[in-house]
């Protein structure tokens, strides 16, 4: 590997070592370090000479591809950041993102260029369709580009998955998503370690750190990506059985639709070695169903997109199903370097078992919010600290509880409330197929607990005898008042529930207050 960590540098280096070996699978069809590469160089020659220079930003609109990583590699060599775009927005949200980014060369996967071209009142960005792309790439030089590009420069400019609010542009440069994810297979911790025969799925989202962070690590690693293009459960099983797939990371809610996929227990995952997880927080039972289906090693990923992804990670050491408190932790930093905190609302730094809120010093820490000093000086502090946003602790031995997202607790009667507990306990009810605990108004408590369930297909569940049912497991406090049942949850593009629409008919016309 290179000394110099750039995405560039990154993929020659590794088209140098594996040449031949496929670093992306998609439908079928292999595709090698070597052409990885120099499609790269290919691509970036073609936006040098389309007179693009280093800062401007390109973007990709579309599901998981290949093409994506050829993009990003090439846009990298030239200096160029990349933008990825969540297709599932709606056409408003994604002409806010192309605007906002100011991307001047977007490329549009299969429907995607008309669906987009068709909702645009001016010609601003070229709008280039995926399938035009080849043959443009193919007809440019395949030498590498002498551009200079630095660590510090911004490679990726993504927007955070919108949970909480509008999507912000993190700008993250090549040494926050390499700092780790380069690092040689010895120096990496035990359980993101790759050999030479493994094979990890990509099918997070590539607009999602997830989705870009996994392909680039599997890269990083020299090991072949098997790309998916969307979740599907059945198609997974299938790769399991018919694909060498040794590594899988996926959120929760993914997770959930495998375990319970009716053919979750018939099917041989002796080749499966970790199972990564993270995103969102996740419900022990389902930890623990989990665990019981796949029988492999597990890991948790906590982490966002202004910290390039992964902070902390919950070993497969320390997930042992046998009562271990550990199990609903996110776990440690997961490199020496990355520090975590736990802060008081003056920005006092609390001790070990109390609340605030979880801050991070690390190099993988973004350099900013594109265009938005204010929000950037907000949560980072000019000493290097990150506000992440959540709450949580941490134990006497340095392991991190995520409790919730500061904006989501509940503060009921002068008593704080996480949604993520309620939902936990609620969710080990045997008619609860998914579970969101929201506050709403309520004149004696500020505000009041209330849980919204989508019941399991074909039960009817009496929601009196379900808070009867959650009054023996948890404090009064935190009991829901009432429950709302609804077909489906309403999900962000990774799978998040989205309780601020859930929260948002109860507040209308009010104001809620965030602490
Ligand atoms: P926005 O910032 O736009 O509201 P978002 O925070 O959901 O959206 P991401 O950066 O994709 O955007 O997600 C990071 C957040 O996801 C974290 O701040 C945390 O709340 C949650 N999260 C990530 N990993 C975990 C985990 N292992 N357990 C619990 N929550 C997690
Ligand atoms: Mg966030």
């Amino acid at each position: 590997m290179s000394n110099e960590p750039t995405l560039g540098a990154l993929i020659r280096a590794q088209a140098s070592l594996y040449a031949d070996k496929t670093a992306l699978r998609f439908n079928g069809v292999d595709l090698s370090y070597g052409e990885l590469d120099s499609r790269a160089s290919r691509i970036a020659n073609g936006l040098i000479a389309r007179g693009y220079a280093p800062g401007d930003r390109i973007g990709y609109l579309g599901k998981n591809d290949p093409l994506y990583y050829e993009l990003l590699f090439g846009a990298a060599k030239a200096g160029i950041v990349m933008v990825p775009l969540n297709w599932r927005l709606a056409d408003a949200e994604i002409d806010w993102i192309v605007r906002d980014a100011a991307i001047r060369w977007l490329v549009a996967g299969d429907g995607f260029a008309e669906r987009y071209g068709a909702s645009r009142a001016d010609a601003t960005p070229l709008l280039v369709k995926a399938g035009d792309v080849p043959a443009w790439r193919d007809s440019q030089s395949g030498s590498d580009p002498s551009t200079s590009v630095a660590d510090s420069d911004v490679a990726v400019q993504l927007y955070t998955s919108g949970t909480t609010g509008r999507p912000k542009g993190a700008m993250l440069t090549h040494r926050n998503l390499l700092v780790y994810r380069a690092l040689p297979s010895e120096e990496q911790p035990a359980w993101n370690r790759f050999t030479d025969d493994d094979v990890s799925l990509i099918v997070m989202p590539v607009f999602h750190i997830g989705g870009t962070g996994f392909g680039i690590q599997t890269l990083a690693a020299g090991a072949t990506g098997l790309v998916d293009s969307e979740f599907d459960a059945g198609r997974i099983l299938d790769f399991v059985e018919h694909e060498r797939l040794s590594k899988i990371f996926v959120v929760p809610s993914a997770l959930q639709m495998l375990v319970r996929h009716p053919r979750a227990r018939k099917v041989d995952y002796s080749r499966i070695r970790t199972i990564l997880y993270g995103a969102s927080p996740i419900p022990l039972a389902l930890l623990r169903e989990a665990m019981d289906v796949f029988r492999c090693g597990f890991v948790q990923m906590y982490g966002m997109t202004e910290t390039s992804g992964t902070i902390c990670a919950l070993t497969p050491d320390d997930h042992d199903p046998d009562g271990n408190p550990r199990m609903t932790s996110a776990g440690r930093p997961m490199m020496p370097g990355i520090e975590i905190r736990i802060q008081g609302q003056d920005g006092a730094i609390l001790p070990a078992g109390e609340t605030g809120e979880v801050a991070v010093r690390a190099p993988l820490v973004m350099a900013g919010y594109w265009r938005q000093p204010e929000a950037t000086a907000d949560v980072l502090s000019p000493d290097g600290w990150f506000r992440t946003g959540d709450a949580g602790y941490l134990d006497a031995d340095g392991y991190l509880f995520i409790q919730d997202r500061v904006k989501d607790m509940i503060v009921s009667g002068g008593e704080n409330v996480y949604p993520a507990e309620v939902e936990a306990v609620l969710f080990e009810h045997p008619d609860v197929a998914e579970v969101a605990v929201i506050g709403v108004p309520s004149d004696t408590w500020g505000e009041e607990v209330k849980a919204i369930v989508a019941p399991k297909p074909g039960r009817a569940p009496d929601t009196a005898e379900m808070i009867a049912w959650a009054r023996k497991r948890i404090a009064g406090y935190k009991l829901p008042k009432s429950i709302d049942l609804i077909e489906k949850l309403p999900r962000g593009p990774t799978g998040k529930v989205l309780r601020r629409e859930l929260r948002a008919p109860f507040w209308e016309g009010r104001e809620r207050k965030v602490n």
